[in-house]
């Protein structure tokens, strides 16, 4: 690992202190003793939509953060929730990325996300998915769906019986089908251009990388960094994953801890929160850049965090924006693998965008990525208000 001289490194303790100190409001996000009235006030969302259904068993909350730039699209994910608050925090959370990932990307979508509380295995029935897209359907296409976590593809044919506010269905049902590939060469794309301002080159052959997940988005990732060949690690808890991946691309394993390796680069590819007061002070890296979505556990502090230590971060909401790319090409029924790669090369630039505008205002990129999203948001939404 080559250590690289940051000049955005000077002067952080006192950004660090004014941003933290004016970004209160985002660091509250995460307090689920707030009412959920007042954090929409605070992140700005315009609506957040709660769904029973007492036959059904059905709960569901849709947040939609932000319509100015389109219809707020996000997909729905459906988890156990530790209490009622936890999803709708979720749901605020989420659906605020969306609205930053598309602003930032150049699409013309808003920002939503909707939630399902329960346990995925059990209480997913037909009733309970249609009644759901039912409730979709109601809000005529403010928002708009795709699939998440926890959520299969037949369970997204059923929603669409019901709402013809779906997207990103697979092939067979004439949608734009899985959006891994996309979002992983969007994601090596980002590296690339990333490497190349930290090293001079955009090269990644002989750099140390490690992909932490070799899931849809991961393994496709390995394959494009071995075939340049780079020196890929791949971890996952899933052993027959590590396996197939290892046997096809030539990466190698990880035996023990990750974190022992003196890497380049990494690549968050499996959960969010993965950048923490624990790991940020382990890491042994020049960049990170990864699919993950959320890899920030708190998005001031370890922004800032990293900044200190010198690794250079590409936020997850620029870098992972391939998925988004395809399930919006599919929404303007304009899809073609060929459009949606294409549209996915400009990832490239918007990452040392980014980076470049954190680097000149001493900001962390995180920062830099909100801010470029809010300014198109504002800038776009005035032209939209001229007849
Ligand atoms: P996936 O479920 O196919 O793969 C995730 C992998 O991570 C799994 O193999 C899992 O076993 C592994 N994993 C879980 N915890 C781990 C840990 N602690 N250490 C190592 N491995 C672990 O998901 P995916 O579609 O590949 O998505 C990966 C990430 O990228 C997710 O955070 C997702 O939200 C994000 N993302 C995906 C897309 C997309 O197009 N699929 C788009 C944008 C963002």
């Amino acid at each position: 690992m080559r250590p690289i001289t940051l000049p955005w490194k000077q002067g952080v303790k006192l950004l660090q202190f004014l941003y933290n100190y004016s970004m209160e409001i985002t660091q509250k996000e995460t307090k689920s003793e707030d009412s959920v009235i007042s954090l929409m006030r605070e992140m700005g969302h315009e609506q957040v939509v709660f769904c029973n259904d007492n036959d059904t068993g059905l709960k569901a909350i849709i947040g939609i953060h932000n319509t100015v730039l389109g219809p707020a699209l996000g997909g729905t994910r459906m988890w156990g929730y530790a209490s009622d608050n936890d999803a709708a925090i979720d749901a605020l959370r989420l659906s605020r990325g969306m609205t930053y990932k598309a602003a930032i990307t150049g699409l013309n979508l808003g920002g939503g996300k909707a939630v399902l509380i329960g346990n995925a295995k059990t209480d997913k029935t037909e009733p309970f998915l249609r009644r759901f897209g039912k409730f979709i359907e109601s809000l005529n296409g403010k928002y708009v769906t795709a699939e998440d976590v926890n959520m299969k593809t037949s369970d997204m044919e059923y929603i669409a019986m019901e709402t013809q506010h779906v997207t990103g269905l697979p092939s067979y049902l004439g949608g734009s089908g899985d959006p891994s590939p996309v979002t992983a060469y969007g994601t090596y794309l980002g590296m690339k251009a990333i490497a190349k301002k930290a090293y001079g080159s955009e090269s990644l052959s002989g750099k140390k990388i490690w992909v932490q997940g070799v899931g849809q988005v991961g393994m496709y990732l390995t394959e494009h960094l071995r075939k340049e060949n780079a020196e890929v690690y791949i971890s996952d808890l899933d052993e027959e994953k590590l396996k197939n991946v290892s046997k096809s691309t030539g990466a190698k394993v990880i035996e023990g801890d990750p974190f022992a390796i003196d890497i380049d680069i990494y690549s968050p590819c499996a959960l969010g929160a993965t950048l923490n007061d624990e790991t940020i002070s382990k890491l042994n890296c020049d960049i990170i850049a990864g699919a993950a979505n959320n890899q920030l556990k708190e998005e001031i502090k370890h922004g800032y965090a990293l900044m200190e230590r010198g690794i250079v971060y590409v936020p997850d909401f620029v870098i992972n924006a391939g998925g988004l790319i395809n399930v919006y090409l599919d929404y303007l029924k304009e899809y073609t693998k060929e459009r949606s790669y294409s549209m996915a090369d400009k990832i490239y630039d918007n990452c040392l965008n980014v980076v470049n505008k954190a680097e000149n205002e001493k900001i962390s990129p995180q920062e830099a990525a909100i801010e470029l999203a809010e300014k198109r948001i504002r800038e776009v939404g005035n032209v939209k208000l001229s007849f």
